[in-house]
């Protein structure tokens, strides 16, 4: 980079783009690193690796990177797929805050939830499908695609860690109502 570049400004920081040096930073890449989880069905002569944390169960997981064809280890956790999909395209998601569960039905309820979730996290993190830490109950705790802003995967965190959550209200019957 040379030594006059322009500072790259967040968006969130308020910068119109047409501000002098602002429009020759490069576009989003189409190839930029994101998350899929595959799965398939054990054969019978597949050796497990040591990745693989129940060698009874019947499905096998991986997560592949469509951006740089990465392709994570190999697991009979969905989750743990999807973990692994998430420390290599998305470093420091461990860290990110977490959110309440995101609601149910009502568009409107939604659209609030979202914009909740794009104050929190850094600007772009979404548009790069980048996935949200939300709060979950036992018995809904995978980590589901398509669930954040932007189409990532909302990452389950169990509400019984819940300390305040940065700029989401705890749930409560009928908040989003
Ligand atoms: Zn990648």
């Amino acid at each position: 980079m040379p030594a006059n570049a322009p500072a790259i400004v967040p968006a969130s920081a308020g910068t119109p783009r047409t501000e002098v040096g602002y429009t020759d930073l490069p576009e989003q890449p189409q190839g930029h690193c994101r998350v899929h989880v595959g799965y398939w069905h054990k054969k019978a002569d597949e050796v497990d690796p040591p990745t693989v944390d129940n060698p009874g169960y019947h499905l096998r997981y991986r997560s592949t990177c469509g951006g740089c064809g990465h392709a994570g280890p190999v697991r009979s956790s969905e989750n743990r797929a999807a973990e692994d999909g998430c420390d290599h395209a998305y470093p420091g998601w461990r860290t990110m805050p977490v959110m309440a569960e995101r609601p149910y039905g009502s568009q409107a309820a939604i659209a609030r939830w979202e914009a909740a979730a794009r104050a929190a996290y850094p600007a772009g993190w979404f548009d790069r499908q980048g996935p949200v830490r939300a709060y979950r109950t036992p018995g809904g705790t995978r980590h589901v695609p398509g669930y954040a802003p932007g189409g990532g995967l909302s990452m389950a965190v169990l509400r019984s860690r819940q300390p305040a959550a940065p700029k989401a209200k705890p749930v409560q019957e009928g908040l989003f109502g």
